[in-house]
């Protein structure tokens, strides 16, 4: 590709909103453009990565016998409404109307098509394990969609989805997979943990691991043993040993104030009677307690906050609480507590914006709870004082090493469905012994955009991206210094052809710029491998160049190309 050609702008600054060091770079270096919060445009460069982690993706999925097919993102609302989803899960889903009124959704994953997909097509056995994987574009509503392409409304997914007879083949596909993940993400050179994580909303009956790409911007926290292969979410990770877990409630709690608000049944409703304005953070946390779901809308957005919870919530198995007891028990401020139902999670769905400093649960008609204190406040001083497990504590695995923690970016996610979904929606096949029984599932996903943030993340220094070999846009950067220079540009063509005739893909910088500037967007681009030709060019003579080191080094046209192959 010849740079004067590339449809590529590289910006001296990144916007002031631009908060993670990848997508101040990934903006500057003009891989991507946003246009509207949580939404981008790939550029050409941008692009290119994006192929080559795809390309990556689809060797190992087709390796294990995987299937690629591809789904559309426009679904009828009435199957999510068959799987309990539709109210289930929140904000997030983009919900709309086609013209005749039916109502559809955008697809935040795709669970439920592929389900009622595989029960149309598969009714034996003997059609078993399968699995079968799609990249395409995933919609979320995400409440702070940031960090560029990290937390996106619209984004690239990998999704998989397996079907086996039994629980045992689900283990097989379910660990297949897991393999698979680990060549993944180590192929695309990030450093990362499989970590064992909280089953969540999903729900399902087994294991689950996140994959995390370790980086400080990531919004999780790992507990990794140092002594053997332990690592989980800190929402998932076990105590030691000798942990004592009770924790009492900060002295300081503050006050819920009971309002009588006759006849309100809307939270909207609600808001405006106590004169709330829309703020942001809050947190919907669905766990199951005592074999039910119960949902709880927290005020503020601290991981710790949730743990807290949670844990109280497990360790009394409560199914219904009132907010003033896990207040008093937690410090922490809970808008309701409840049973899952159909029409609480549309309840949680107003409150997101709404609810902040003073609303809590109506738990009994005609009243809420109104705090007296802000959230703010509450959340600051409760940091600290609880977490599942401490840093430095014994691991509870091997007993013999100690916790550390880690931030970490969930780049995938693999997760035993069991048969939550083909129960739901009737998916079953005949077994061997001709009785119907319902599909075993496994869902697999990878943040495909999110793994180019996650890799800047990992690989930049202050002047710019250092890519990977194995998904750089281009392995090498030809730039010849003066582009009036005769043998300066014959030389660069020259090794342009050669470079091309072996498969090596290299951008040259033809543009008639100083030197400088062509340095400076050189690092910030951050092709692998530079070439610079200069006045050395006439003696047959180049500068090898790793974008890694940046250390020069004199050498032979011919060296150089032999030291690329
Ligand atoms: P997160 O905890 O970051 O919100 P998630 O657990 O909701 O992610 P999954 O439902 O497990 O996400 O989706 C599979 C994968 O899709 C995630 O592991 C992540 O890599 C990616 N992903 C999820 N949400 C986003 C997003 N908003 N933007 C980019 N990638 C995302
Ligand atoms: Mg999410
Ligand atoms: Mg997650
Ligand atoms: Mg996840």
């Amino acid at each position: 590709m010849y740079q004067s050609r590339l449809l590529s702008t590289t910006w001296r600054e990144a916007p002031a909103d631009a908060e993670a060091v990848s997508h101040q770079l990934m903006l500057r270096a003009g891989l991507i453009r946003q246009l509207a919060a949580g939404i981008y445009t790939y550029m050409p460069l941008g692009r290119r990565v994006l192929r080559k982690v795809e390309h990556i993706i689809r060797e190992e999925m087709d390796r294990m016998g995987a299937q690629e097919l591809y789904m559309p993102a426009m679904q009828p609302a009435e199957l999510w409404k068959e799987s309990g989803r539709f109210f289930d899960y929140g904000p997030e889903l983009i919900r709309f109307q086609d013209r005749h009124n039916r109502e559809f959704a955008l697809g935040p994953t795709h669970e439920e098509v592929i389900t009622t997909l595989v029960r149309a097509e598969i009714n034996s056995y003997r059609r078993l394990p399968l699995t079968l994987y799609q990249i395409q574009t995933k919609y979320r509503d995400e409440r702070r969609p940031r960090y560029g392409l990290l937390r996106g409304r619209e984004f690239l997914m990998k999704d998989a989805y397996s079907f086996d007879i039994d629980g045992d083949g689900l283990d097989r596909s379910y660990w297949q997979m897991h393999e698979a993940y680990k060549r993944i993400f180590s192929r695309c050179g990030i450093r990362f943990r499989a970590v064992e994580a909280d089953a969540g909303t999903i729900g399902g009956d087994g294991g689950t691991h996140e994959f995390m790409a370790l980086a400080d911007i990531g919004e999780d926290t790992i507990a990794a043993c140092t002594h053997c292969d332990y690592a989980a979410n800190l929402e998932k990770a076990e105590p030691g040993p000798s942990k004592d877990k009770a924790k009492g409630a900060p002295d300081d709690a503050p006050a819920l104030e009971k309002v009588h608000t006759p006849g309100i049944r809307t939270i909207d409703e609600l808001a405006a009677f106590l004169q709330i304005g829309p703020k942001e953070c809050i947190k919907t946390l669905v766990l199951k307690v005592d074999q039910q779901l119960a949902a709880v809308v927290l005020r503020g957005d601290h991981e710790l906050n949730v743990l807290k919870v949670k844990h109280y919530l497990q360790a009394n198995e409560v199914t219904l609480a009132e907010p003033e007891e896990v207040l008093r028990a937690t410090g922490v401020p809970v808008g309701f507590l409840g049973p899952v139902n159909q029409s609480l999670p549309l309840l949680i769905d107003r409150t997101a914006a709404d609810m902040v400093t003073a609303v809590a649960g109506a738990n009994e008609s005609d009243y809420h709870y109104r705090h007296v204190r802000l959230w703010l406040d509450i959340a600051d001083h409760s940091v600290g004082d609880f977490r599942n497990v401490t840093e430095g504590e014994h691991c509870s695995r091997c007993a013999e090493g100690t916790l550390t923690f880690h931030r970490g970016i969930e780049v995938g996610h693999v997760f035993k469905l069991g048969t939550r979904y083909s129960e739901k929606l009737g998916a079953r096949f005949l077994n061997a012994s001709g009785q119907e029984q319902s599909f075993v599932m496994g869902c697999y996903g990878i943040g495909v955009s999110r793994i180019l943030s996650a890799v800047v993340e990992q690989h930049h220094d202050e002047t710019g991206i250092i890519w990977p070999m194995s998904i750089a846009p281009y392995q090498v950067h030809l730039i010849p210094i003066s582009i009036k220079n005769e043998h300066q540009m014959g030389a660069a063509h020259d090794l342009y052809t050669r470079l091309q005739s072996m498969g090596i893909e290299a951008l040259l910088d033809d543009r008639d710029e100083r030197p400088g500037v062509k340095f400076k967007d050189a690092d910030l681009i951050g092709i692998p491998i530079r070439i610079v030709i200069g006045k050395d060019a006439e003696q047959g003579m180049v500068e090898y160049t790793e974008r890694r080191r940046l250390q020069k080094e004199s050498q032979r046209i011919e060296e150089a190309v032999e030291r690329i192959r």
